[in-house]
């Protein structure tokens, strides 16, 4: 490699970590002190005299990039205006190497670190606002290239080839107002960003909505699939050109770092199979053990809970999934959840598959992969009832027993008679039918009442057809 132009010789440089630099200059016995961009400055005027200095530096990028005696050109060939382009954004930019962990993304797990997470420091600031410019190479080892290349399959949900083992971009922030230490970084991407790999621009997030005219464009925090745009190739390497901006002038931007992470993506039935393993799942004693308290403490006239529908004698449990509207077939929760209500966990997975949200149907609070468990008391249950029951009324004795549709909790019981009377006044005082039956839609326009295991008066269920069912697709 001792035929490298001194451009290729920098590119060498910027490709490795901080610590590799290190070794260079402890080996050179320079000191190995200072920024990262000062460490590469100082290993390159090395370089320059010193044939046992390049030597040593190809002697570790083949064993950080697993090339062995394989020439490596790191650079794109063909690109010789973005390598002028890019060797002054390398100069102009501090892309300092940064101590984080992000937190682990449910659909995919990491692999490895294809390209350290490292700052992306604002290179303009002005009365306009922060701008922002940077990139970065980075290199497949032969065996990463092969494994990306051969993980392909036909994805009939996007339908589109799609690969198993993915490449992922992530952003976080450090400093400001972040609050994980550098462990468990949530995915934040920064304001107005724009992702080109190799020339060609990547689909991003779709933005949040906002009503704010002209205002920055905020993208939901994701990893982003890059894998489609890589050159899965050990021998040449990989561009990422990043920009973003933004005009608020309110706070000062936080500090955004990138990393490249090499991953695996996990199927629903793969994760399922996780949370069904017979150890981690909940003994039906202990859901018996917590519907008794949940009774006991209802005793109590503190302790009535109307949102979860607690009667002083029974617990009405729905065997319908909140979120899909059909019998649960996997029935679980989270651990952080207070109550026993469950919903289908297939179904739940499928649509945080698609947008991950992770927030429980039936309390609305956040309910993470990590945190849920299949409850074997709803399938015990659930296997006992015929196909027309749609609940389960637990006594406190221990005792339960299955009713349907047409037979209503005390709660709804109370709440259409309530209804009846209001109607009844209503008609006395000469109103029309027709605001009756406006504000008897209301509950339906609450989009929490989409998800909520509530039980409505049968006189409004007209209003229901109107809310749309999430439906999902079958692999
Ligand atoms: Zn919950």
């Amino acid at each position: 490699m001792n035929n490298l132009t001194d451009e290729q010789r920098y590119l060498q440089l910027q490709s490795l970590p901080i610590n590799d630099l290190q070794t260079l200059l402890t080996f050179a016995g320079q000191s190995r002190t200072g920024k990262r961009q000062e460490l590469v400055d100082r290993c390159h005027a090395l370089m320059k005299s010193s044939m046992v200095i390049r030597e040593k530096c190809d002697e570790l990028h083949n064993k950080r990039f697993g090339q062995g005696e394989k020439p490596t050109i790191p650079y794109p060939r063909d690109s010789t205006n973005t390598l002028r382009t890019t060797h002054h954004h390398l100069h102009s930019n501090q892309q300092q190497n940064v101590e984080i962990r992000f937190a682990p993304f449910t659909f995919n797990e990491d692999l490895c670190v294809i390209s350290p997470p490292h700052a992306i420091a604002p290179s303009k600031q002005s009365a306009n606002g922060t701008q922002s410019l940077a990139n970065f190479y980075f290199l497949l080892t032969a065996q990463q290239a092969s494994d990306v290349a051969t993980s392909t399959f036909y994805s009939t949900d996007q339908s589109k080839i799609e690969y198993r083992k993915q490449i992922l971009l992530r952003f976080t922030t450090i400093g400001g107002d972040s609050t994980h230490n550098g462990i468990n970084a949530p995915d934040k991407l920064p304001p107005n960003l724009h992702v080109i790999v190799n020339s060609r621009a990547v689909l991003l997030p779709q933005p949040k909505p906002t009503a704010k005219p002209n205002s920055d464009v905020i993208r939901p925090g994701r990893p982003i699939d890059i894998t489609e745009y890589c050159r899965l190739c050990p021998l040449i390497s990989n561009l990422i050109e990043i920009s973003w901006f933004t005009q608020d002038l309110s706070v000062p931007p936080p500090t955004y770092v990138a990393a490249v992470f090499l991953t695996e993506r996990k199927t629903v039935p793969q994760l399922l199979a996780r949370l069904s393993r017979p150890s981690a799942i909940r003994p039906s004693i202990e859901t018996q053990r917590t519907i008794t308290q949940i009774l006991s403490a209802s005793q109590t006239p503190q302790g009535i809970d109307n949102d979860l529908e607690v009667a002083s004698t029974s617990l009405r449990l729905p065997l319908d999934c909140p979120a899909m509207r059909i019998r649960m077939r996997l029935p679980g929760r989270a651990v952080t959840c207070k109550h026993v209500h469950c919903f289908d966990l297939e179904g739940y997975l499928r649509m945080n598959e698609k947008k991950p949200t992770w927030l429980c149907p039936v309390c609305n609070k956040q309910a993470l992969y990590t945190d849920l468990f299949v409850d074997q008391f709803f399938i015990d249950i659930i296997g006992k009832c015929s196909s027309d029951a749609k609940a389960i009324e637990y006594e406190t004795n221990g005792q339960w027993k299955a009713v349907g549709e047409e037979k209503l909790s005390r709660r709804a019981q109370r709440e259409r008679e309530a209804y009846k009377a209001a109607q009844a006044a209503k008609n006395t005082n000469g109103k029309s039918t027709a605001d009756i039956d406006h504000s008897g839609d209301d509950d339906s326009n609450d989009e929490r009442a989409l998800t909520k295991s509530t039980e409505r008066p049968t006189t409004t269920n007209n209003a229901q057809d109107d809310i749309p069912i999430i439906e999902l697709d079958d692999d």
